[in-house]
């Protein structure tokens, strides 16, 4: 994937305030040539503009730097298996608006979601704004080529979606999987404000591992890095979706939790998240062992990932994080008796916006600003 993080680190950071140039390039540790280079690519794109200069002691006047929010959006889609999230992105992070719409990934699926990106592009006064789609997909996906190699919750295998939905759609089209999109969000707009490595877990139909190495998203040679949820813990454990026993997320997706629920008698039938905290909750008996128990394994196999990468934090995200109090009493002593040294975990309360505004960072990073 084709990538200028730097400038869309550039435009996220002065999203926030304006800065000059001097401290731009001290934040981001750069050479004052490269920042200037860059700011000037951005001004004359029309997404930066200088601001009066200020003059502070005897040095010289500092240009201050804004943001044009509106100058250019990208547009980020969410695809779940029920419905798809929609974000309409200004250059600085904020959104323009969100819209939900059903979705059957059964029922050409190409079609439907070409229909819902020519409708944001047809509006008149944002449309001819938007500069790319990014779609946020679950399961492994490969970017480079836009394929999505394997995506059970949406019964899709070796899907050409990038190249299929890009011939009908005006503007260039990106995927990536969800994880991985919501990471380059929290690298530019969250962990990545005080992080240059750290990792994002996602806990919720899956489990994802989002890796940021040096301020990249690192995606690996083929594009499937972090498949924290098939990491194995135990081969004769429960069957995986991946066609393995014992991974990771057989004991702590979603389903993997109902699942051991019913298996205990713990309830009568597989619930959903809200049941399951609903259930955590009450106190029903059992149910916070249960998920303490995840939350171990959870612990205990992340910590290795925390010592082989020597990571300092870890963003918790994903539709499971109502759980995550019932999750971290497990989590936190395995991963704080398993990792060599300290790590910050801290949690994102979930929107289900969160991936769709990733996939829209995406289009920034790639697209935008590398043009
Ligand atoms: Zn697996």
């Amino acid at each position: 994937m084709r990538e200028d993080l730097v400038r869309a680190e550039i435009l996220a950071m002065l999203g926030r305030e304006p800065l000059n140039r001097s401290e731009i390039a001290a934040r981001l540790g750069l050479g004052a040539a490269t920042v200037t280079e860059h700011t000037r690519r951005l001004i004359d794109l029309g997404y930066l503009r200088e601001l009066a200069p200020q003059v502070s002691g005897r040095g010289r006047p500092r240009v201050p730097l804004e943001v044009l929010p509106d100058a250019a959006y990208t547009l980020g889609l969410r695809v779940h298996h029920t419905h798809v999230v929609g974000v309409l992105m200004r250059l600085n992070g904020s959104e323009v608006r969100r819209f939900t719409q059903p979705f059957d990934p059964r029922a050409e699926p190409v079609e439907q979601l070409a229909k819902m990106c020519l409708e944001v592009l047809g509006e008149p006064g944002t449309g001819e704004r938007v500069r790319g789609v990014g779609l946020a997909v679950p399961g492994v996906i490969d970017p480079a080529k836009g394929v999505v190699r394997l995506s059970p919750h949406l019964g899709w295998s070796d899907l050409a979606l990038r190249p299929r939905l890009a011939e009908l759609l005006p503007v260039p089209v990106l995927i990536d999987n969800d994880t991985r999109a919501s990471t380059t969000a929290e690298l530019l707009f969250g962990t990545g404000r005080d992080h240059d490595d750290f990792l994002v877990l996602a806990v919720g139909g899956g489990v994802g591992m989002g890796i940021v190495l040096g301020r990249r998203v690192h995606r690996g040679p083929d594009g499937v890095a972090g498949e924290f949820g098939h990491v194995p813990v135990d081969p004769l454990g429960p069957p995986c979706v991946c066609g393995r026993r014992g991974c990771v997320e057989t004991y702590a997706a979603d389903y993997a939790l109902a699942a051991r629920a019913v298996e205990r008698g713990l309830t009568s039938r597989a619930v959903a998240v809200d049941e399951l905290h609903a259930l955590a909750l009450a106190d029903t008996p059992g149910i916070r062992d249960l998920m303490a128990e995840a939350g171990a394994t959870l612990g205990r196999a992340a910590a290795g990932i925390v010592n082989v990468l020597a990571v300092r934090a870890l963003t918790v995200i994903g539709e499971s994080h109502v759980l995550w109090p019932y999750l971290e009493p497990g989590f936190r002593p395995a991963v704080e008796g398993g990792v060599l040294s300290g790590l910050e975990i801290s949690v994102r309360p979930w929107d289900d916006s969160a991936h769709a505004l990733g996939a829209a960072c995406l289009v920034l990073a790639a697209t935008v600003a590398a043009r």
